[in-house]
């Protein structure tokens, strides 16, 4: 197989973007390929040189209707003539009233209490606020304010957000002793499906009892640990982890960022377990990849607690809080969620991913092949040269961004049959190509 670049039309390709914009994680040196995307409809992304990419990215997870919906258009264009922003503090409206009745109506049991913010990253900053607040509240020691985490994890790139990721994997090296300095313990031992063994918590259980009197909280992702390196774990991890929260006066923290909204085939990832959390971080699907907007749901416990201590407020209320534009298409998308039977929508997606993937497991270059609701994940045995298969993506029709040895699929719920099944045979064609290089 000719291994040679493969050339960037110019129409793909813009010098101006290359020389001034920075994408994620991009180095300004040596940056990797973007390519010019015109418009997108469907599961289909239209490049500037014409060519239609079938997207198995969801745009990171968050486009779970496809783009260009015409009811969440239709939503977006009425609020927009009517108003498109006006500040929370002191002011109210329709949108935002609605939305938030709607969260609740779905949202794990015990939930009261909506905070709406900015982005996942923000999300995980006010929750982290939210925990601290409530926990030095209650037990009247200014000592109550750390955190525990699991290995793998992601969280955002905010602050408090990087200092839950993984230390290793995740940025904590890039900013040497300028991050918070947590408690992080073993990512779950048994994966999801495997048979439970009890002692997957024995570390938790020894660093809650340790230092119960310093954590405000645990904080971590529910069943599946996303971008710090896509692994399914055991629900009853959770279950036993609310226990152990109770018993050592721990507040709990499940960030739902990537998995909420039917993503791992249930409407939350905690509803595998469930169990509900006493704070939870909502974002990405929630306005179904139109705009940016998150949000962080308690208990009237920990509210009122915050609400009884030292600050009596919580200490937080960004510009774009609450939204109406954002809070306008949340509500068209969680409603068209209603209208759908989602479980059985995301449980026919990951019967044909995983038989689409399964060859895939015999390859010599894969490792492990794992499949969880509409999310379905090839490991790889070394990690991938991204800008190439990117290149063979792009030449072959299809979307999708590996990162390290993890490739993987999270398409838009309405992707079609045909086009789940040229998604997932063009990769695998892709990683066979890739092997005989
Ligand atoms: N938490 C999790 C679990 C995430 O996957 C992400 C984003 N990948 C975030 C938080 C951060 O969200 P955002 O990029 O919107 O700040």
């Amino acid at each position: 197989m000719n291994r040679s670049p493969i050339s960037l039309t110019p129409e793909l390709t813009d010098s101006w973007d290359r020389d001034h914009l920075w994408h994620p994680y991009t180095s300004t040196i040596d940056p990797l390929p973007t390519y010019k995307v015109v418009s997108a409809s469907g599961v289909k992304l239209k490049l500037a040189d014409g060519r239609e990419l079938i997207d198995g990215m969801s745009s990171w997870w968050c486009v779970i209707h496809g783009y260009n919906h015409p009811v969440i258009n239709e939503a977006a264009k009425r609020q927009l003539d009517s108003m498109s922003h006006v500040m929370f503090g002191g002011l109210t409206h329709e949108p935002a009233v609605e939305l938030g009745r709607l969260l609740l109506r779905h949202a794990p049991e015990g939930m009261n209490n909506i905070f709406y913010a900015d982005s996942g990253s923000v999300a995980v900053e006010v929750a982290m606020k939210m925990a601290v607040q409530a926990a030095v509240s209650k037990s009247g020691s200014h000592r109550k304010t750390n955190f525990v985490t699991i290995r793998s994890g992601y969280h955002g790139d905010t602050w408090n957000a990087m200092s839950v990721c993984d230390p290793v994997t995740g940025m904590h090296s890039a900013f040497g002793t300028s991050l918070p300095i947590r408690f992080f313990v073993e990512s779950p031992s048994v994966k999801f499906g495997q048979v439970w063994d009890p002692r997957a918590m024995d570390e938790m259980e020894a660093t809650l009892r340790d230092h119960s009197d310093e954590i405000a909280a645990v904080i971590l992702e529910p069943v599946v640990q996303g971008a710090g390196g896509m692994r399914f774990y055991h629900p009853q991890y959770l279950a036993e982890l609310r226990k152990l929260c109770d018993r050592y006066g721990v507040y709990l923290i499940f960030d739902e960022i990537a998995t909420g909204f039917w993503r791992t085939g249930k409407r939350w990832a905690s509803d595998w377990a469930g169990v509900s959390p006493d704070i939870m971080c909502i974002g990405k699907g929630l306005t179904a990849g139109y705009l940016t907007m998150s949000a962080v749901l308690t208990t009237r416990e920990v509210a009122d607690t915050i609400s009884r201590g030292e600050a009596g407020v919580m200490m937080h209320g960004p510009t774009f809080m609450g939204n109406p534009l954002a809070c306008a298409i949340a509500v068209a998308s969680l409603t068209l969620l209603e209208e759908q039977d989602m479980a059985a929508r995301v449980g026919h997606l990951e019967l044909r991913i995983k038989e689409l993937l399964a060859p895939a497991s015999s390859m010599k270059s894969v490792k492990e092949v794992r499949v969880l609701g509409s999310i379905g994940v090839m490991e790889m045995h070394e990690p991938v040269n991204m800008a190439r298969f990117q290149r063979l993506c792009v030449e072959r029709g299809i979307w999708v961004r590996p990162f390290g040895r993890l490739v993987y699929v999270m398409p838009p719920y309405i992707i079609s049959d045909e086009e789940l099944t040229e998604l997932c045979q063009t990769l695998l064609e892709i990683l066979l190509i890739e092997e005989q290089a």
